[in-house]
């Protein structure tokens, strides 16, 4: 039996685990937290995946390695491939962690990117503000997820930049910044991809996102777009995947304006935009990563009608009124409730987007979640 081990063991190595068991896959999760909720369907390894010790018992156990976290340290995984196949590799790995080497590699394949800067001073920021003009971002270059690590700057005022560099100055020399220019998009969008051990490629239709304060609230797909734009997301998508040499699922999230698109960032794993994949495709994104880093011929990314997902963030609501719907898929973590956090999400999958826009105003209405299911109404209607 093929044992597939996974660093990290929050929602996505549980939903990795639970994709994989059709295929007779065993998992071992290495985490350093004890009710690390992968481990309510996968035997949990307590430990660091920065100590060596815990990284060799890890790599005793498991026929291959593969993420559900991009903050795991390249070097763990480049000191893992010494014993076991490492999917997504270190190298791809490193590029997608570190924000300006990411956005480097966008623009030397020809990706759009929002202007920006590398930042290591506050003179740096200074000039780089005035150089990009505000609105923009200040961002640590790593270890940012769910909009952690980030400090809009308003305007070009002293006390505007002050404020950033007091949020976030001392992180210059630990996880580096980068200022970005602040894009009035239209949309978010994203292309969630996978690419196999052979080079055989796959993505599964746009996805169109919608986020609030920073964190993932709703998803539609098929995004409403034309196809040329669906085009040449994918094409972008490719170029990225095979430059580094990709193997697995990885997501690409864009930002669309007046019909242009530009790269924001590429999230190394599967993604929470393609968690409407389960029930709304042929072949969820979480079973074909595991197809992909195991060497299989990858499933067909058809999609099986119009799908939405919501995030829960925080607390569950009340399960019952997308339970009793038709087209209502619940999805619960397991975690304990805390502010912020995802704990969970539901998809409402139908077979035209009438029928899912008149699910949306059902579940939204019985929920009190109009905010969160409005904007996904509205772009169904266009
Ligand atoms: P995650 O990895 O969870 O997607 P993150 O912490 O890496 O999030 P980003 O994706 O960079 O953060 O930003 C989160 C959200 O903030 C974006 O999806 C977008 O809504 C907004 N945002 C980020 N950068 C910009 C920008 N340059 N212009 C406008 N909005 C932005
Ligand atoms: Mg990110
Ligand atoms: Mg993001």
């Amino acid at each position: 039996m093929t044992t597939v081990g996974i660093l990290g063991g929050g929602q996505l190595a549980r939903m990795i685990a639970l994709g994989g068991a059709p295929l007779g896959l065993r998992f071992l999760v290495l985490d350093s937290v004890e009710d690390a909720c992968a481990g309510q369907f996968a035997p949990l390894l307590l430990g660091d995946y920065r100590d060596e010790n815990a990284l060799a018992q890890f790599s005793s156990e498991v026929d291959v390695a593969t993420f559900d976290f991009e903050n795991v340290p390249a070097e763990s995984a480049e000191w893992l491939t010494q014993f076991v196949p490492v999917f997504p590799n270190p190298r791809a790995l490193a590029t997608a962690q570190d924000r300006l080497a990411e956005k480097t590699l966008f623009k030397e394949l020809g990706i759009p990117v929002p202007a920006f800067e590398d930042i290591t001073s506050r003179a740096d920021l200074e000039a780089a503000v005035e150089k990009l003009g505000a609105p923009c971002i200040l961002k640590t270059r790593r270890l940012g997820y769910d909009g952690k690590g980030q400090f809009r700057i308003r305007d070009n005022s002293p006390a505007s930049i002050e404020a950033a560099w007091d949020a976030l100055g001392e992180q210059a020399f630990s996880t580096g910044l980068i200022l970005e220019a602040f894009v009035h998009f239209d949309r978010e969008l994203s292309v969630v991809a996978v690419r196999g051990r052979n080079g055989e490629f796959q993505t599964w239709p746009l996805t169109e996102n919608w986020h609030v304060d920073g964190v993932l609230s709703a998803s539609l797909a098929p995004a409403r777009v034309d196809d040329a734009l669906a085009a040449r997301a994918h094409a972008y998508a490719k170029s990225l995947v095979e430059a580094l040499d990709y193997v697995g699922v990885c997501a690409l999230e864009l930002f669309c304006k007046d019909g242009e698109l530009m790269a924001n960032e590429l999230a190394p794993r599967v993604h929470n935009s393609g968690h409407w994949t389960i029930e709304g495709s042929e072949t969820s994104q979480f079973e074909n990563h595991l197809r992909a880093v195991l060497g299989m011929p990858l499933g067909s990314t058809r999609m099986l009608g119009h799908a939405c997902m919501l995030n829960w963030i925080g607390e569950m609501p009340d399960p019952t009124p997308v339970l009793r719907d038709a087209c209502g898929h619940w999805h619960d973590y397991g975690k304990q409730p805390r502010a912020g956090r995802k704990v969970g999400h539901a998809t409402l999958r139908a077979d035209t987007p009438e029928e899912l826009s008149r699910a949306l105003e059902r579940v939204g209405g019985e929920l009190a979640r109009k905010a969160q299911v409005s904007p996904v109404i509205h772009a169904l209607s266009n």
